[in-house]
């Protein structure tokens, strides 16, 4: 059979039946049998009659003690009733309307397993029974996403006949995979998600395609990852004197992480093949340097570099910190954003800027090393495209993330990298004392930062979209953003705190504007920031002691993470206040989570169980944003897939036709060709 001919070709699939599958997405066959159960009813799982509350939807196992044909009164409706018992010799009325059929099917004596939903008599003051399916056996059934006309019952029959043909589906993964990682086979796989002969071969379909839906993007990385290897790079060298001196002439001491890191990094450089390289690492642990230490290798073996940061603040503030950190090696560097263009492309040895200089097409001639900060804001796109700057070479690229995620998670995201993980802060640091704070002791947070600034200190205050302009949120998220920092920034400044300077952020501000305000903000001409989350990413002002975060529930645990990061960087004492009108107790398990953990890797992975995937940066990218079977919180499953997937590209995709067309199939769906 055809998997691709339209649905049309199903039998009992007219017009009207088809334009409604299309609307949940089914157009072909194969859809079809890849429409995966939303969940599944287990009919061996019956309660008893005693205990059942309205509306509940539940299955009972009852012999059928009577049963009854009556008209309504409106005369045209057939209305059958039957009393139910239960193993407890509790009784239940049933009711069914127009199916007239039933009659000769239910008959006293007879046991069944009903499905169905709890109702309520109110003449008769008893609960009612309404079935909506009936078994003999403890079946476990199906239930799939519906729509008027096209109901679970229907899509099982529809299915039923397509699945029992033999040749149905080709396995695109070889017998020995599937016996070394103990799989189920794709029909059979296919075959039991659908009508499951018990639990266990339920749960084992599910491994098989949970295992799939990884697979594929795991492989796509991988394939990627060595297409890119087949490209050259510019060779570098190393000059361990010239490591040396850098490393001496830093006003601290490396961590053993960042050391080891570098190295990693240089190593790279040094070779003929591109570097794809992801340095992960919490705020604050010093990826600055580290790249910056990349930086002076490309320079110093003559080529020329670019940095990237996601905002303008971010690529002013690293132009005066490297500026600074290369002092002594007399390179020449740029600055390239929307409001400064005072780079020399030709000239320069390092190009510092915002991402606008993807955009623009600009030619850096002798480019050998692009570093991008923030990368999960790059896509896969993104990165081709600066990559393609140059005709044969290569350059070596690193990015950076401060959105530290776990290994194996991290390689299922950004799978054509190699990762390397800074998982050690400079010593030294110190713990921000972080508050949830109840609404009725917001004022003594305003006192607290009052005082923090009668002793000279600085605060942030973070506001996120508020909720009645969710419906305006579609049409400009940073005109939403702005009227709500901008009542904040009114009400701090006219009612709480009249006599201290207040400063406003939003994504609405023009570059150079941002930057006066961040300046001033730095220069303490300003004593309270007030700002939307633009300021989430790697801003550095040593002396803010105090980060106060509005509706914090609305932001993501990494996030909240970063905003954390934001003060503390001095010597005194910081505080992170957080402020949340919610109450349910979900989000207060959330919150309280950034009371006890500091570490951005475990409140990473505790976002992921708490809230899913979902919420995870670069996921809309990566493929895995519509997961089905699989959970990203499966590092196990996430780990063997990847060592299958490196296995099978290390000995060649071609030796695996089948598996290379599937993976054809999968981008075009996915639209990621
Ligand atoms: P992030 O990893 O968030 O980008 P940065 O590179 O901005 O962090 O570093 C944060 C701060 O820590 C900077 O002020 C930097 O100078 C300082 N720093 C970096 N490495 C060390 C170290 N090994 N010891 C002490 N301070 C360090
Ligand atoms: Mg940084």
């Amino acid at each position: 059979m055809n998997l691709d001919k339209s649905i049309s070709y199903i039998n009992g699939v007219g017009p009207k039946i088809q334009e409604k599958m299309e609307k949940l997405g089914i157009y072909s066959v194969r859809n079809l049998i890849y429409f995966w159960p939303r969940t599944w009813q287990d009919f061996s799982k019956y309660r008893p009659i005693a205990g059942l509350r309205l509306d509940d939807e539940v299955i009972l196992k009852v012999k059928i003690k009577s049963v009854e044909e009556k008209r309504s009164h409106k005369k045209w409706m057939s209305i059958i009733e039957a009393i139910l018992v239960d193993e407890h010799e509790m009784e239940i009325k049933a009711i069914w309307f127009n199916q007239t059929f039933l009659k000769n099917v239910l008959k006293v004596g007879d046991e069944w397993l009903m499905l169905g939903k709890v109702g309520w008599d109110f003449k008769a003051k008893a609960k009612t029974f309404t079935p909506t399916q009936m078994e003999k056996e403890p079946i476990i059934v199906p239930i799939y996403h519906e729509t008027t006309g096209v109901t679970s019952k229907f899509i099982r029959k529809i299915i039923r006949p397509i699945l029992m043909q033999n040749d149905l589906l080709e396995d695109y993964l070889p017998d020995e995979i599937l016996k070394k990682e103990d799989l189920a086979r794709l029909i059979d796989a296919v075959r039991q998600i659908h009508f499951p002969k018990n639990n266990e071969t339920l749960r084992y379909a599910k491994k098989r395609l949970a295992f799939d839906e990884l697979f594929l993007i795991s492989l796509r990385f991988l394939t990627i990852k060595k297409e890119l290897q087949q490209n050259v790079a510019p060779e570098m060298s190393t000059d361990e004197n010239l490591l040396k001196d850098f490393v001496g002439k830093l006003p601290f001491k490396l961590t053993d992480a960042q050391r080891k890191t570098a190295w990693e990094i240089i190593k790279d450089l040094t070779r003929t093949i591109p570097m794809n390289r992801l340095l992960e690492g919490d705020v604050g642990s010093g990826k600055t340097v580290v790249a910056a230490m990349a930086a002076i290798v490309a320079i110093k073996s003559g080529y020329q570099v670019v940095w990237l940061a996601p905002t303008e603040i971010l690529a002013n503030q690293h132009f005066q910190n490297v500026t600074k950190i290369l002092a002594p090696y007399n390179t020449r560097i740029g600055l390239l954003t929307g409001a400064n263009k005072k780079a020399d492309l030709i000239n320069d040895n390092l190009i510092i800027g915002t991402h606008a200089l993807i955009q623009k097409n600009v030619e850096i001639p002798n480019l050998g090393l692009i570093i991008i900060d923030e990368q999960h804001r790059f896509g896969v796109a993104q990165r081709a495209h600066l990559r393609k700057q140059k005709s044969d070479i290569v350059p070596h690229l690193l990015s950076m993330t401060a959105t530290p995620i776990p290994r194996t998670l991290a390689l299922a995201l950004y799978g054509d990298l190699d990762i390397s993980i800074i998982n050690q802060m400079p010593e030294g640091r110190q713990k921000i004392e972080t508050r949830i704070v109840e609404p009725e002791d917001r004022d003594k947070a305003y006192d607290f930062i009052e005082n923090e600034i009668a002793k000279g200190r600085q605060a942030f205050v973070i506001c996120p979209l508020i909720e009645e302009k969710e419906s305006e949120i579609e049409k400009d998220v940073f005109e939403s953003e702005r009227k709500s920092v901008v009542k904040e920034f009114k009400k701090l400044q006219e009612q709480i705190f009249p006599k201290l300077k207040i400063g406003l952020m939003h994504g609405k501000l023009k570059s150079n504007e941002k930057a006066e305000v961040m300046e001033k903000f730095k220069n303490k001409e300003i004593d309270i920031l007030v700002s939307t989350a633009v300021v989430e990413v790697g801003i550095d002002i040593s002396n803010a002691t105090v980060m106060m975060i509005e509706d914090a529930d609305r932001f993501g645990l990494a996030q909240l993470h970063q905003f954390r990061g934001r003060v503390g960087r001095g010597a005194d004492q910081a505080y992170c206040f957080l402020f949340s009108a919610s109450q349910s107790a979900k989000t207060k398990e959330r919150l309280e989570a950034m009371v006890d953990c500091f570490d951005g890797f475990e409140l990473a992975q505790k976002d992921l169980e708490l809230r899913g995937a979902g919420e995870i940066v670069g996921l809309a990218q990566s493929g895995l944003e519509d997961l089905k079977m699989a959970s990203l919180t499966d590092t196990v499953m996430l780990a063997d897939v990847r060592r299958v997937a490196e296995e099978i590209v290390e000995q060649g995709l071609e030796k695996y036709p089948l598996l290379a067309e599937k993976l054809k199939e999968f981008e075009v769906e996915r639209h990621l060709e």
